[in-house]
């Protein structure tokens, strides 16, 4: 915020720039989101004239249907406009109650429930209320940027496991047997992966199950924020399903961004155990209040309500994932395995390393080449080391058929000129 006015320092005649704020250890020792900084590049870069294609995001291209907007309509008229119960208004926690029965075959009560601004409120208030200096958190790299980052705020410590392209993109329950110690206090696994797509079957998630159960003190967070985009007949499960003996430290996350098209809106949740749930209601009494009461109100009907446009959401969302499949496997030096879900591939790029640009300057690292899409062919994508597996990138296909067409045109225009 250092544009911002800076009053006690004009009434006191020294020039605002001379201002010296010191900032928290647990803001100087996370980076900024670098999905977030490729976006705003791309968005820098096209206004000021630039026809750039902006692959970078994870957000669904469609609007939110018809029936959750009016419900927010209604509930404005209806007056639900003022501050709500601290993590939710009992008819959308009911809602979600539900949905974890009806869809996932998990039994909770609302006092299991925990609903937010965006799962991401959501898992911050549960990483901030467990995890402190010296605690480890085991995540699978790559990973989604915000598990590290939030980790890092509450001031632990990230343990990467490894999840390369020869694992398929998965943990191994032995790499996460090798990564647990008495220090760590979560497993973090994203089913399908933001950024891989990749998910896992029921028999790989009990595998894991079987790993982490006789560690007493971790507990697992199941992120299934990508539940309902699979592809190709991939079945989606989750691990309190599967392993309901691990009820009392399993939570899972989950929300309507991505499968309802509420991204804006801002309304994530989880089933917990209970007193984690009254701990992260704690601090969300003492940072956001409520989550929106209008969009509580839209998350109602958008689980509560029809689901048929995610069928047709899905479709689109299939036609453009073998679009990009066929594209980028047919570019030499890169590889792309089919994800099972969400709409991301994740592609391998060892075989461009070493290569040069037109310019004679040599592609070194997927930063590098990054780079080189978009200043030479005007796309922005995510080089993989923002998530913790390097030589790769990822392209999010949740844009328009032809803009996606266009884009794959251009990148393999460029990865042609490399020598
Ligand atoms: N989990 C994963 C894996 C995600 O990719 C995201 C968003 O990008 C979230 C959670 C949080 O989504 P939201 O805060 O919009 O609910």
């Amino acid at each position: 915020m250092t544009d911002a006015p800076d009053k006690s320092a004009s009434s006191s005649g020294a020039p605002s720039g001379d201002l010296a704020i010191s900032f928290a250890d647990r803001v100087n020792r996370i980076a900024p989101s670098p999905t977030v900084a490729i976006s705003s590049l791309a968005l820098d870069l096209r206004a000021a004239g630039r026809d750039v294609i902006g692959l970078a995001t994870g957000e669904p291209d469609f609007d939110t249907p018809p029936h959750v907007t009016e419900a927010a309509i209604r509930a404005i008229h209806d007056g639900h406009t003022k501050y709500t119960q601290v993590d939710g208004i009992p008819e959308l926690k009911a809602a979600i109650v539900a949905k974890f029965a009806r869809e996932n075959g998990i039994t909770v009560t609302p006092e299991n429930i925990s609903i937010g601004t965006g799962g991401k409120q959501v898992l911050f208030n549960a990483l901030m209320a467990t995890v402190q200096a010296g605690d480890e958190v085991v995540i699978p790299a790559p990973y989604w940027v915000s598990f590290a980052g939030i980790v890092e705020v509450a001031g632990g410590t990230p343990v990467y496991v490894q999840a390369g392209f020869a694992d398929g993109l998965k943990m191994t329950p032995d790499r996460l047997a090798a990564a647990i110690t008495p220090r760590t206090r979560w497993v973090i696994v994203n089913s399908p992966s933001n950024p891989t797509g990749m998910g896992y079957s029921a028999d790989e998630l009990r595998a894991l199950a079987d790993v982490i159960r006789p560690h007493r003190q971790v507990m697992v967070l199941s992120d299934d924020l990508y539940e309902h985009l699979v592809y190709d007949g991939f079945e989606f499960s989750t691990l309190a399903a599967l392993a309901p003996d691990m009820a009392d430290r399993i939570m899972t996350l989950n929300g309507v961004s991505k499968s309802y098209c509420m991204t804006g809106w801002r309304i994530g949740f989880a089933a917990a155990p209970a007193p984690l749930v009254k701990a992260m209601a704690k601090l969300q009494s003492q940072s956001t209040s409520c989550p929106n009461s209008i969009a509580q109100h839209a998350a109602i009907a958008a689980l509560d309500g029809p689901t048929d446009f995610i069928a047709r959401n899905n479709a689109a969302f299939a036609r453009r994932r073998a679009r990009v499949l066929a594209a980028l496997n047919a570019m030499e030096g890169v590889t792309c395995p089919a994800p099972d879900g969400a709409f991301y591939a994740f592609a391998d790029i060892l075989g461009l390393i070493g290569k040069a640009r037109p310019d004679g300057r040599v592609i070194e690292t997927d930063s590098d080449f990054a780079a080189a899409l978009l200043e030479l062919g005007d796309v922005a994508i995510v080089p993989g080391v923002a998530f913790g597996l390097s030589p790769a990138f990822r392209l999010s296909f949740a844009a328009a058929d032809d803009t996606l067409d266009t884009a794959l045109t251009r990148i393999a225009s460029v990865v042609e000129t490399l020598r």
